[in-house]
């Protein structure tokens, strides 16, 4: 299964992503974690990234494309992976696109998940006040004010995905508000549709299906005409076998003035 999680940052995308890996047993392909890891360990994409990340601007296309495409690349990901965190611009779908199409692969759905703006920075806050009460190093970019900054971009260059994906028939919309078990559940009810019409289809090939079919044996339209053929003559020789007992019948029995005479001379000599 090759899933997309769409949402503004704070939506869930990254819980929700968590909880499909282990039920698909597919990664989850984020490039927000990949970008950190690249910041962290300074490589040259790292170095190019940091300062955009930590301002709550996007990295530019190109790098994140490259990113992506390596990622997919991997074996983990060659029965599925949930995309979380890109695409994030119509340009970085168009590239997943191509990317898709020339490993013979495609999407099977993306999940949007919708909320409503005000909340985003609560939630925001509960994640920082949940990194910090487990010792962990708090993200450069969440805090308020750059979190305002990746919700305007997040409205600015990736909502246009909403109506692209719709367009592609693959975007299927859940209340990203309801609580994390509600929302799993929706995303799974939405999957199970989405299999039903999509992975159903790309599970079995049309020529597939179509070689699943029992096919006619070779020579079967031929043997059932003989079948056909024998059954009439057995009958055939049936009906004649019945007519044939009853002219031997006939011929035992005399005929019945044969029969009458007997009788007269019989009893003439009685
Ligand atoms: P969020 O919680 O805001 O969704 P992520 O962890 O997905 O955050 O991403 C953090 C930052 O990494 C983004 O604000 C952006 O700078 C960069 N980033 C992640 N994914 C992409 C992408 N697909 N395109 C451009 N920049 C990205």
């Amino acid at each position: 299964m090759r899933l997309i999680l769409l949402g503004p940052p704070g939506c869930g995308k990254g819980t929700q992503s968590q909880r499909l890996t282990e039920k698909y047993g597919i990664p989850q392909l984020s490039t927000g974690d990949m970008l950190r890891a690249a910041v962290k360990a300074q490589t040259p994409v790292g170095l190019k990234a940091g300062g955009l990340m930590a301002r709550g601007e996007l990295v530019p296309d190109d790098v994140v494309v490259a990113i992506v495409a390596d990622r997919i690349e991997q074996p983990d990901a060659k029965n599925g992976f949930i995309l979380d965190g890109f695409p994030r611009t119509v340009p970085q779908a168009e590239a997943l696109d191509r990317m898709l199409k020339d490993k013979d692969m495609r999407l099977d759905a993306v999940i949007e998940l919708k909320v409503d703006e005000g909340i985003l920075h609560q939630r925001i806050a509960k994640r920082v006040a949940e990194m910090q009460a487990r010792g962990e190093a708090i993200r450069a970019d969440d805090t308020p004010e750059t979190l305002e900054k990746r919700v305007h971009a997040y409205r600015l260059q990736t909502a246009p995905l909403v109506s692209y994906y719709s367009n592609h028939d693959l975007l299927r919309a859940t209340d990203g508000m309801a609580s994390i078990p509600e929302v799993s559940a929706e995303i799974d009810r939405l999957l199970g549709k989405g299999k039903t019409a999509v992975a159903a289809a790309a599970a079995v090939p049309r020529k597939k299906a179509a070689a699943r079919k029992p096919a006619r044996r070779p020579g079967a339209a031929r043997k059932a005409k003989a079948a056909k053929a024998a059954k009439a003559k057995r009958a055939r020789r049936k009906g004649a076998a019945k007519a044939t007992g009853r002219r031997a019948a006939a011929k035992r029995r005399p005929a019945r003035k044969t029969r009458r005479k007997a009788i007269n001379k019989a009893g003439r000599r009685g």
